[in-house]
């Protein structure tokens, strides 16, 4: 893990964006957070214009409350940026929402499943063992074979508890394509979700018209 810097901070987290709402991070109706910063280097991250962009603090029990208080999601996806660099934060965040409520966790990470679980940082670990789905592994370009839900074949979709079992098969495993949404805020457009070629293709034709004005 010494390729990446770990931040343990509790009170804040370091944020570039989230939606109240999405379809194409994970089963059912969720919440996104995407954590600002991540240092992997891998070749074709969709997310490296947003990791270079300033991110933005925020305080965790804000956050926190903002998730727990949004009705009808099941829960939440985490992805980056790379959210094990502020496991800490994160883990208190969860655990301060599910004080409020029944609450999914799906993570996407750089690292490997084993690595994390073998982590001597406690908080990393806590973290881990707070999550549902974990997705695992570096984006490697040219493994990238359109399957959804992740962004390359060497990334594994790993159950750590029982409670997406039963969707399973009609979401993760449903041979599905590869869907995205776009979120417009007041001066920026956002992608969502794990794009196809052809989703990449039509997101920047869309950047364009919208001036560049764009994160991921
Ligand atoms: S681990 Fe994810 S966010 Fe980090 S560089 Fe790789 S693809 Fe991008």
């Amino acid at each position: 893990m010494n390729q990446f810097e770990i931040e343990n901070k509790t009170n804040t987290i370091d944020i570039s964006h989230y939606v109240e709402y999405t379809k194409v991070l994970g089963p059912y109706l969720r919440s996104a957070l995407w954590v600002h910063g991540c240092n992997a280097g891998c070749t074709g991250c969709i997310a490296k214009e947003m990791n270079e962009e300033k991110g933005t603090i925020y305080d965790v029990d804000e956050l926190a409350g903002l998730f727990a208080g949004i009705p009808n999601t099941e829960g939440i996806t985490i992805s980056g940026g790379e959210p094990f660099l502020q496991a800490k934060s994160i883990v208190t965040m969860i655990e301060k929402i599910r004080k409020i409520r029944d609450y999914g966790v799906i993570v996407y990470t750089g690292f490997l499943y084993e690595e994390l679980d073998q982590s001597e940082d406690e908080n990393i670990r806590k973290m881990l063992y707070n999550i549902d789905i974990l997705i695992d592994g570096r984006y490697i370009k040219e493994l990238d074979d359109n399957i959804p839900y992740r962004g390359s074949s060497n990334q594994r979709i790993i159950q750590l508890t029982d409670r997406y079992q039963n969707v399973m098969n009609t979401y993760y495993h449903a041979h599905d394509k590869r869907k995205i949404e776009i979120n417009v805020t007041e001066n920026k457009v956002y992608l969502v979700g794990v794009p196809s070629e052809y989703g990449l293709k039509v997101w920047e034709d869309f950047k364009k018209k919208a001036g560049g004005k764009s994160g991921i």
